[in-house]
């Protein structure tokens, strides 16, 4: 059986390099724990990269993302670094379209310590998850847009090819879910199919996959209706599927139920590949203040260990990512462990450390 893994490890720009530290240290220790070995490449892109040598992500750097078991990444961007046409340096785009990440999937959970900002009815849980298409819809328009003094366009793709795998997989989850006695089994397409016909496309081949799935329970949503629900009544969603803007869009709102964007992971995921990185930017408004919340890229490589211990038949993988996962949850419940984001004052060093000091009181 596997028990060694590589993982490329792209630090990224602003708080990048800050998260990704206590981070790398706990994936170690957790992984030891469970007698597997995890090698680190770290490998060089972005913004500032871009800055310094006029590269956003090098040949090199592609091929040991393409070479690797797994890629965990910081984060990408500057507002003050941008191409020509005034666009931001986003190579984690790059990254989803070379690799054919095409499900992004952002957990959106709320542990017993974790506030959120609005009420949740007494003997409820909110555990969904979000599945945004991540190689085309709106964003396949990156950088091909036209724009004129009188007029701009951006063209959204919906293919075929890529739905069908999209909505495999989005069962396939929520089938694991129910078995894992997480959901009910239902997957909720997200659209807007009565406006556009793109959505009628991405609809139907929705009904053809559920089709297929008679075990499962399929229904769909308009995206303006799923945000209100998203609000109303979280804890009825299962797993949702969508278009990669609307996905975009509906993820922050995931992040801000579940009290901000530094508890919000999330996974690109592919056929062969995958890369494991926080929901939110660079943050650079806090850069090097010792202060941003390494949370979302700590449970962002609790993903990781989750993903390649199923992908390759790893149970003591998935174990190891559950407990890193229920370490971060532990520290919710003591304000002094908690960055200031959350309302403490610990350093993002300090909100490490306590994740490592819960380590082995989580362990099975
Ligand atoms: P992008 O467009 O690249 O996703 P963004 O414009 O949404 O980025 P972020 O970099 O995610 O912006 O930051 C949004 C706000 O959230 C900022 O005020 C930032 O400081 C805060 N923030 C983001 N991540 C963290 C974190 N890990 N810890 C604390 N604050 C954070």
């Amino acid at each position: 059986m596997k028990s060694s893994f590589d993982i490329a490890v792209f630090e990224g720009d602003g708080i990048g390099p800050e998260i990704m530290r206590p981070t790398l240290a706990l994936l170690d220790r957790v992984a030891r724990r469970h007698q597997l070995a995890l090698r680190f490449n770290e490998v060089s892109a972005g913004a500032a990269h871009y800055a310094r040598t006029g590269e956003a992500l090098p040949q090199a750097s592609m091929d040991a993302a393409r070479s690797a078991d797994a890629v965990l990444l910081g984060a990408m961007g500057l507002p003050d670094v941008r191409y020509d046409d005034g666009t931001e340096i986003s190579p984690q785009i790059d990254l989803r379209r070379e690799l054919h990440l095409f499900a992004g999937v952002r957990p959106v959970t709320l542990a017993e310590h974790q506030r959120s900002p609005i009420r949740i009815e007494p003997g409820r849980r909110v555990d969904f998850v979000l599945i945004r298409e991540s190689t085309e819809g709106l964003f396949w328009s990156l950088g091909r847009g036209e724009v004129s003094d009188e007029e701009a366009r951006e063209t959204l793709v919906i293919t075929r090819k890529t739905s069908e795998k999209l909505f495999r997989f989005a069962f396939d989850l929520a089938a694991r879910r129910k078995a894992e006695g997480r959901g009910a089994g239902r997957v909720t397409c997200v659209d807007k199919a009565n406006v556009f016909r793109a959505f009628a496309f991405f609809r139907g081949i929705f009904d053809e996959e559920a089709a297929e799935r008679p075990e499962l329970v399929a229904d769909h949503a308009y995206v303006d209706a799923m945000a209100l629900r998203m609000i109303q009544t979280p804890w009825d969603l299962d797993v949702l599927v969508t278009e990669n803007m609307f996905g975009d869009i509906l993820s922050d709102l995931g992040a801000g139920l579940m009290g901000g964007l530094g508890l919000a992971p999330s996974a690109d995921i592919g056929d062969r590949h995958a890369v494991f990185q926080p929901c939110h930017g660079s943050a650079p408004d806090i850069a090097g203040q010792g202060a941003a919340n390494p949370h979302a890229m700590i449970l962002s490589a609790a993903m990781m260990l989750e993903w390649l211990g199923h992908q390759h038949q790893v149970p003591a993988a998935v174990s190891a990512g559950d407990e890193l996962r229920r370490a971060v949850e532990q520290t919710l419940s003591d304000q002094r462990r908690l960055t200031r984001d959350l309302g403490g004052d610990a350093s993002t060093e300090e909100a490490g450390h306590a994740v490592a000091g819960l380590l082995e009181g989580v362990a099975a």
